[in-house]
């Protein structure tokens, strides 16, 4: 089980490395090219030296010759490497981009449910810090695996003709070099887990805080907030002090193990040819010893290479872990077709929870609303209102029952139709960085100016933004916070009024109007509502009092309906609400 979960892990990695298929071989190509000249300059240096051995004057051109050999296994190398460099890390950073683009598509599909559990900040961590590092690792990991191996297998080959005696006794310290390294591989990559969890605890802590920033300032919170990032910045480094001590540890016996080897190899040698060995000769050790250092190279290599694999595989777990992240709210694969929707809203036996089963919002909930009919939802907060929305506007899906919008289930029309036919202009409207005409024109991105302007208009927000200095084109800064309120609000409606809806959800959207101001886009709703079902949800009489239809919602159910007249003679729950209201 868990080794098909890590072979699938590697597998999905292939998938990503599978475009670049050809340039990533070239590089492995270049590669092995690196490790060959490398390998082939002790040759050159033997042979000069057993010259040397036997014929004291060497003749300049023989020099010249071997010069020449040297100088172009010098250049393949600087050749391999300039590509392994710029291909390689390429090879990499496309690999990256394109995980960031699947993590964000991902992110893009995964339902509100998903984001209601999860914190931005993480969520920002996975797509950057995480995945940061882990392609240039992996491309280089790659390769320097596959030098090594060369380099191993070919120096070996060359050591064992030397001195069989010796090459046996370097043999014995791989495996032990091995252990060391498993083992805290292990232990490391924990520990970086860990710390890439803190990192994104200070990023979830830093996008919060800030966000927030006028609420710390206006309670004074300066210092409560440094207080507490100092924790999460502490708690950071204590993860990596004990990340330090694995990798300390590690090093440690690596490198001692590794500085071992060319004394032994020296002191073996020396014994060896004391011993009566005629095969062993000084140039020979010498030749040995410069293979030794050729298979410490990538030894040396190898070992770091293993601690940045615990550090990088952490945040491609932690990648994989969310692209996993099922999506809930599916598109339907056969959607019902029509060219727009009548209107016809109905709900059927709801039952609705954000979280458990057991905690119900709404329940067995049962409504419907005539197409092209202007409905009003009251009811105290909470009650559900901003809920029943939600559902029709299929933000989430129903627990139990059914919403049909024309009769057809809402799970049965395609997202992209759904949300196209329906405008819901909520509460608390996001405004994203831009212009006015930017935000305008995210309703419908292929709306002329003149349908700007028209919608800008009927949101009566077109006099205030012809008043600014770049009209049109001014920023409304992040989240509109150079904009007040109403303005953020006659924006967003005018936002959705661009979209010509076949059903208009307003969720308390004139809430934060003047008299004035609501009542004109009173008026021009009232002329936008013709012929479309418009569910508005307000406080305000005079939104109320000219719906078709009222009703009344109270913990999830529809306690009273009817026209404003009807519900304040039944003497009910909207008699008292609004008496309240108005203090009659
Ligand atoms: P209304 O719009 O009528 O004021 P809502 O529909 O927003 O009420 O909320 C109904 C209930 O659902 C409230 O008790 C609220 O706490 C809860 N609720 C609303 N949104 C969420 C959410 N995203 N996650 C969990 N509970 C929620
Ligand atoms: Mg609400």
């Amino acid at each position: 089980m868990i080794v098909s979960g890590k072979l699938k892990k590697w597998c999905v990695l292939l998938g990503y490395l599978k475009p670049y298929s050809r340039l990533y071989v070239f590089d492995l190509v270049f590669a092995v090219l690196e490790a060959l000249s490398t390998l082939s300059i002790p040759f050159v240096i033997r042979d000069l030296l057993s010259t040397v051995g036997k014929d004291n004057d060497v003749g300049l051109s023989y020099l010249l010759g071997r010069s020449v050999i040297l100088l172009v296994l010098i250049a393949l190398i600087y050749v391999a490497n300039f590509f392994i460099t710029k291909y390689g890390c390429l090879v990499g950073a496309f690999i990256e981009r394109d995980m960031r683009k699947d993590l964000f598509e991902h992110y893009e599909k995964l339902s509100c449910r998903f984001f209601d559990k999860q914190r931005i900040g993480q969520l920002i961590s996975r797509i950057t810090v995480d995945l940061y590092g882990f392609s240039d690792f992996f491309h280089h990991a790659s390769e320097e695996l596959l030098i090594a191996v060369v380099k191993y297998l070919i120096s070996f080959t060359i050591l064992f003709q030397i001195n069989a005696k010796l090459s046996l006794a370097l043999i014995v310290m791989f495996p032990a070099v091995m252990f060391i390294s498993l083992y805290y591989i292990d232990k490391m990559e924990k520990a970086s887990i860990e710390s890439h969890n803190k990192i994104a605890e200070i990023n979830e802590m830093v996008a919060d805080s800030l966000s927030g920033i006028r609420t710390v300032k206006l309670f004074g919170n300066e210092k409560v907030e440094i207080q507490k990032f100092n924790f999460f910045n502490h708690n950071f480094v204590e993860w990596k002090k004990y990340m330090f001590t694995q990798m300390s540890k590690y090093f440690g016996c690596c490198f001692s193990l590794m500085a071992s080897v060319m004394p032994l190899v020296t002191i073996l040698g020396i014994l060896i040819i004391n011993g009566g060995d005629k095969g062993l000769t000084v140039p020979d050790i010498t030749m040995f010893l410069l293979y030794v250092g050729i298979l410490l190279d990538p030894t040396d290599r190898l070992l770091g290479m293993a601690q940045r694999f615990a550090d990088n595989v952490a945040g491609y777990e932690r990648f994989l872990e969310v692209l996993s992240e099922e999506v809930t709210l599916k598109n339907s694969s056969s959607p019902a077709v029509k060219e727009v929707l009548k209107g016809d809203i109905t709900l059927e036996h709801v039952d609705f929870s954000y979280d458990s089963n057991t905690n119900l919002v709404l329940s067995d909930l049962s409504f419907d609303v005539k197409a092209g009919t202007y409905v009003a939802l009251v009811g105290a907060s909470g009650a559900g209102k901003t809920t029943i929305c939600n559902l029709i506007a299929r933000l989430y899906d129903v627990n139990k029952g059914r919403v049909l919008i024309d009769g057809v289930n809402v799970k049965d029309w395609s997202l992209e139709f759904l949300r196209e036919q329906i405008c819901f202009v909520q509460q608390d409207p996001y405004l994203f960085s831009g212009s006015i005409l930017e935000n305008i024109k995210y309703g419908c991105p292929e709306a002329s100016f003149d349908d700007v302007v028209r919608a800008a208009k009927d949101a009566n927000i077109h006099d205030f933004i012809q008043g600014l200095p770049s009209k049109y084109e001014t920023e409304v800064g992040e989240r509109g916070v150079y904009l007040s309120g109403g303005q953020k609000q006659r924006i967003a409606i005018a936002r959705g009024f661009i979209r010509d809806p076949s059903i208009l959800i307003l969720d308390e959207a004139t809430s934060a109007l003047d008299n004035e101001s609501e009542y004109r886009v009173q008026q021009a709703l009232e002329r936008l509502c013709h012929n479309r079902t418009t569910l508005v949800i307000a406080h305000r009489l005079s939104t109320i009092k000219k719906a078709q239809r009222i009703l009344v919602i109270s913990d999830g159910k529809v306690v009273e309906s009817g026209k404003h007249d009807e519900l304040l003679a039944e003497k009910g729950i909207y008699a008292t609400y609004y008496m309240l209201q108005f203090d009659l």
